[in-house]
């Protein structure tokens, strides 16, 4: 391993279109396209500025000019935004997928999942340059699943019983303090 492993290179160079859709890319560092390239085609890929394409109907995850590219079936990770079916990978970094979110959601009228990857985020652990495919931070494609969730809570009516967890939420709070109040009392 090189000494410099952890470091992403940042230089740019023209970014190839996608040759299946003709869409435009998004710079990715080779680093990250070797992160996420089956382990047999790591020997096999070629130098040079590497583009994401982000269209959902198209199967190319990796562009690069002059060079073959590199679609889903050469990944070993799959990639959430070209998937249909689950498991729908969302947040690569602590491993959520697009079902967990939503019922997260569903089972608590808000998401607990973002809380966590807030807190995370906040420690410091946060890798998605390298963890995500696309090379750069997934909240807004989380924000995005939890957008989802919040549409099938009120397609579902749900609203009241949205209040009525978070008013339980409050009361299990509360009681948690009196508990705790009550065994400092008792000088345990
Ligand atoms: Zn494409």
């Amino acid at each position: 391993m090189s000494e410099d492993c952890c470091a992403i290179p940042t230089a740019r160079a023209p970014l190839p279109t996608c040759p299946e859709c003709g869409q435009r890319t998004r710079a990715v560092a080779v680093a990250t396209v070797r992160h996420h390239v089956r382990p047999d085609l790591v020997a096999t890929l070629g130098e040079g500025q590497y583009g994401f394409c982000d269209n959902p109907r198209c199967s190319v995850v990796y562009a690069l000019a002059g060079g073959p590219p590199l679609r889903t079936s050469d990944l070993r990770t799959r990639v959430g935004l070209k998937q249909t079916e689950d498991p729908v990978p969302v947040c690569y970094c602590w491993s959520f997928t697009e079902r967990q979110i939503v019922e997260d959601v569903l089972a608590h009228g808000r998401s607990t999942v973002r809380e966590y990857i807030t807190q995370r985020v906040a420690d410091g652990a946060c890798g998605c340059e390298l963890n995500n495919p696309a090379g750069r931070c997934c909240l807004g494609n989380v924000g995005a699943a939890i957008k989802k969730g919040e549409r099938e809570l009120l397609r579902r009516g749900d609203a009241e019983s949205f209040d009525k967890l978070r008013m339980s939420e409050r009361r299990g709070e509360e009681a948690l303090g009196q508990s705790e109040t009550r065994l400092v009392g008792k000088d345990v």
